[in-house]
């Protein structure tokens, strides 16, 4: 089963000016979404043409499901919801919904429905945590607190809901130390699955120029350094949480500061895949 990426032209209200205007700092959705994804064409073109390109490069996907990634995917009200919800499960090809928002983002009508549409499709939902710091989450104007996820994600799992969370890993003022003992704070949600993600300096974004001003201020990962840490947050997750991601894969053109050259996220599973080999350890066995 493959994911099929598309826009749905929602946008976010840490942009839009109702908890901000500014965005997060590290913010830049537009570098981040496949050439076919165009919120002015509709949803099932997006899907066709989707097809074609997912069809291309993952010959073995035989499933998809619509990946609702840009921005934030719930940031409207429930009957237009329903509308582009619908259009993309209504696609032949199409067997559910990923659907990425924020954790402030969702109430009990959206999440009921989408609890609905989850006894005939895969539904998962995917909040971006960030960081389970409230410091680091306002350094990076996120617009919510920790507090606010956990409410989310509680709120998702009394709907039985498939839930995912997304964590950047390396935000300046945090140290290793402190990324790493997030995942005790990891352990007790009740989440199925995580993506994590280097922090990686988006061209255009408010970090950027701050990176530019002070790049001390920032500790960016090496590769190697980097699947090191990977391997101890492993080792102290709780088993049954499946790893969606081990690492972001931003084109490097789009990136200022550190980069890894162009290597590709399957790459990076097979070195933190290898180290967990060489050390004979798995997930969970430090928890
Ligand atoms: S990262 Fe998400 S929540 Fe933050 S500004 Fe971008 S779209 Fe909005």
């Amino acid at each position: 089963m493959q994911k099929l990426t598309v826009h749905a032209g929602f946008t976010c209200p840490n942009r839009d000016g109702t908890v901000s205007a500014g965005g997060c700092t590290f913010c830049n959705n537009e570098g981040f979404s496949p050439s076919y994804c165009d919120p002015s064409k509709p949803i099932h073109v997006q899907i066709e043409e989707g097809l074609t390109f997912v069809r291309n490069r993952y010959p073995r996907a035989n499933r998809f499901v619509a990946y609702f990634q840009t921005y934030s995917n719930t940031y409207a009200p429930l009957p237009r919801l329903k509308e582009i919800y619908g259009e993309a499960l209504r696609h032949p090809a199409i067997s559910g919904l990923v659907i990425g928002t924020r954790p402030d983002c969702v109430d009990e009508e959206k999440l009921d429905y989408l609890a609905w549409l989850a006894r005939k499709y895969f539904i998962k939902i995917e909040y971006g945590l960030e960081s389970c710091y409230d410091d680091s989450l306002k350094r990076v104007n996120r617009g919510h607190t920790f507090r606010r996820s956990e409410e989310a994600i509680a709120m998702t799992a009394k709907k039985k809901l498939f839930t995912g969370i997304h964590l950047i890993i390396g935000l300046p003022g945090e140290t290793r130390s402190q990324m790493l003992a997030q995942v005790d704070t990891i352990n007790r949600l009740p989440i199925q699955a995580i993506k994590l993600h280097q922090l990686q300096i988006v061209k255009d974004t408010p970090m950027a120029i701050e990176y530019e001003q002070n790049p001390d201020a920032f500790a960016l990962f090496d590769l190697e350094e980097y699947v090191d840490f990977v391997v101890a947050f492993l080792e102290r997750l709780r088993p049954d949480i499946a790893i969606d991601r081990f690492s972001g894969e931003i084109p490097p053109r789009l990136i200022t500061g550190k980069r890894w050259g162009m290597i590709r996220s399957d790459a990076v599973i097979r070195m933190v895949e290898d180290k967990m080999n060489a050390l004979d350890t798995y997930q969970g066995r430090l928890k």
